[in-house]
């Protein structure tokens, strides 16, 4: 079961301290196949490496350049610069970024090239509002899939995160007989039958007892309330049980 934290462009040096009550939480809760991991805006990935090291909890970086090597693009990251830094996994493909023009070829490109840096690739996907209105979400989401992962055969270290747009910072989250079929839906997609696939959008600590009853759901990717230690202890700690 995943957790990850999505800290989006939040957080700086001073709040750091309130991890040390998740580093003990999961460092004395550890168990197999519960995995715990921080996506914080790039200005902290190198204090959060150095606070996560030994610890049970990963890094992973919330979206990366697409080139594979180092260039001229002022203002990025590239995956090769993350895996130096000590993170283990990307987000690719989130709404926030796509919003902001990011399409599936690009995002294709970034997760091969993250792929080959050996991160392992949060991937997003998730149909607007609109677009649900209009029954056109399984659609959206093959399509998503189809381009996102075109030509990668080996998909073993890609991890899915429906992420409907419309659920996103705003406090609602899909029915859940809605969100069994899409997951079962994505899952089917895969050859593999171990395809993870995890649910975000509004996950916090008093709905988490519904979402994790979601059939053979893999985790989920958490946004603002991950930005908070409690209530991500809480929402980790209520899925435990
Ligand atoms: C996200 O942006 O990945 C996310 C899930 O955000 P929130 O939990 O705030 O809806």
């Amino acid at each position: 079961m995943y957790f990850v934290a999505n800290w989006k462009m939040f957080g700086d040096l001073k709040g750091l301290n309130s991890l040390n009550n998740v580093i003990n939480f999961v460092t004395r809760n550890e168990r197999k196949n519960f995995k715990v991991v921080y996506c914080p805006p790039s200005t902290l990935i190198f204090s959060l490496s150095k606070k996560f090291k030994n610890t049970p909890i990963d890094l992973g970086g919330q979206n990366s350049h697409e080139s594979e090597n180092y260039g001229p693009y002022t203002g990025h990251i590239n995956s090769k610069m993350l895996k130096d830094i000590g993170a283990k996994y990307l987000i690719l493909g989130h709404s926030e970024n796509r919003q902001c023009g990011e399409n599936d070829k690009l995002i294709n490109l970034k997760i091969k090239n993250g792929l080959k840096t050996g991160l392992k690739i949060i991937f997003c996907i998730g149909e607007t509002l609109k677009e649900k209105k209009n029954n056109k979400t399984n659609q959206i989401l093959s399509n998503q899939i189809k381009i996102g992962l075109n030509g990668i055969k080996n998909k073993s270290n890609i991890i899915i995160a429906y992420e409907p747009v419309w659920a996103i910072g705003t406090g609602l989250i899909p029915e859940l007989s809605d969100l069994n079929n899409l997951i079962f839906f994505i899952k089917k997609k895969f050859k593999n039958k171990s395809q993870k696939v995890l649910y975000g959008g509004s996950v916090n600590e008093n709905n988490i007892n519904q979402l994790k009853t979601i059939n053979n759901i893999d985790g989920f990717l958490v946004g603002a309330a991950s930005q908070d230690a409690k209530k991500f202890i809480d929402i980790i700690k209520k899925t435990y049980n």
